[in-house]
């Protein structure tokens, strides 16, 4: 199927795309990487008048740490990027880990981090790993910058919190207070397919105890979950047997699982727990190497 007719605007600065946003009528649409947005349109699933490409700013294809150890993504940094990335795989173990399993080589070369977010899919993964690791985003809008703590700024599925004439400019992850620790597993029925269930366990290690945890959930609820009892179970506590069961326990239990054509809601529940147990069990071997 064709999209339905709309306007195309390809500003130069970000300026000019939050200005084009801003004139653009009651449905615009910004387009990054166009792996979500491109397809949905193709469907008649969304039919924006106008689509704001800011493919042509300049400057927004980074990813770098501040000198505080703050992670910065740009709007325009590719999956692509982070999955070759030198930075995140000596630095941010969780989020190394996932890059190389969100949809397949092409969809990677083109697809964004921050558009994943803003696109908020429930099986969207980036969104379960920054929700683990604490991130943030940046929007930009006529009025200036604002930050947005992420487990706020998806609002529902494929909904978010960004005014109409607002860009995400870039996502943030805050810096560790200790050792990072944790990956991301995901089941998907084929590579390159969305998660049945994805968990990203993220922590943040003084020796053998956890300091910080953050456990995100995709695939098994309306949107993507912070499993806060189960992280909170976690910190201050070695990764000892039970500390991990009883984490395991209280992630399923935040699980919000439907039955469809992936799987049961049972079946989900406990791959939710499966996957905890196996990176926390994996943490704890890393944690002890690095000791
Ligand atoms: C075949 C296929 C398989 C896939 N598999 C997976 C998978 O396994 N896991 C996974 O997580 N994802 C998967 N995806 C989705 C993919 O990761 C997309 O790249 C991602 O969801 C959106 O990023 P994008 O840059 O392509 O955004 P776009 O498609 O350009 O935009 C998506 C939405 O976000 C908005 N948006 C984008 N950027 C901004 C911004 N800077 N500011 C404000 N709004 C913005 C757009 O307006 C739109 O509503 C798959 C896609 C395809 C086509």
């Amino acid at each position: 199927m064709y999209p339905s007719r709309f306007r195309y605007e390809a500003p130069r600065s970000l300026g000019e795309a939050i200005e084009a946003l801003r004139d653009g009528g009651d449905y615009a649409k910004v387009l990054a990487g166009g792996q979500s947005l491109v397809p949905l349109m193709k469907l008649r699933f969304a039919s924006p008048d106008l689509v704001v490409d800011i493919n042509n700013v300049p400057g927004l294809d980074y990813h770098r740490a501040d000198p505080d150890g703050t992670l910065r993504i740009g709007a325009l940094c590719r999956h692509a990027d982070l999955e070759r990335s030198a930075l995140l795989k000596d630095t941010q173990p969780t989020m190394a880990m996932a890059a190389p399993l969100i949809a397949d080589p092409i969809v990677r070369t083109r697809g964004t981090l921050v558009g994943s977010l803003c696109h908020a899919d429930p099986q969207g993964d980036w969104a379960s790993v920054l929700t683990a690791l604490g991130g943030s985003v940046v929007a930009q809008g006529p009025a200036g910058k604002r930050t947005i703590p992420l487990d706020g700024f998806v609002t529902g599925p494929f909904e978010n919190l960004l005014a109409p004439d607002e860009i995400a400019v870039e996502a943030l992850v805050p810096p560790a207070r200790g050792k990072r620790a944790g990956g991301y597993l995901k089941l998907e029925r084929r590579v390159g397919d969305f998660a049945t269930v994805g968990v990203a366990v993220a922590l943040e290690m003084s020796g053998d105890t956890v300091t910080r945890a953050g456990i995100g959930l995709t695939g098994v609820g309306g949107s993507t979950i912070a499993a806060t009892e189960a992280a909170a179970a976690l910190a201050g506590q070695p990764l000892a047997a039970d500390v991990i069961e009883r984490a395991a326990d209280l992630a399923a239990a935040a699980a919000r699982p439907r039955t469809d054509h992936r799987g049961s809601a049972e079946y989900k529940r406990h791959m939710v727990r499966t996957f905890v147990v196996r990176l926390l069990r994996r943490t704890d071997l890393t944690a002890e190497r690095a000791a």
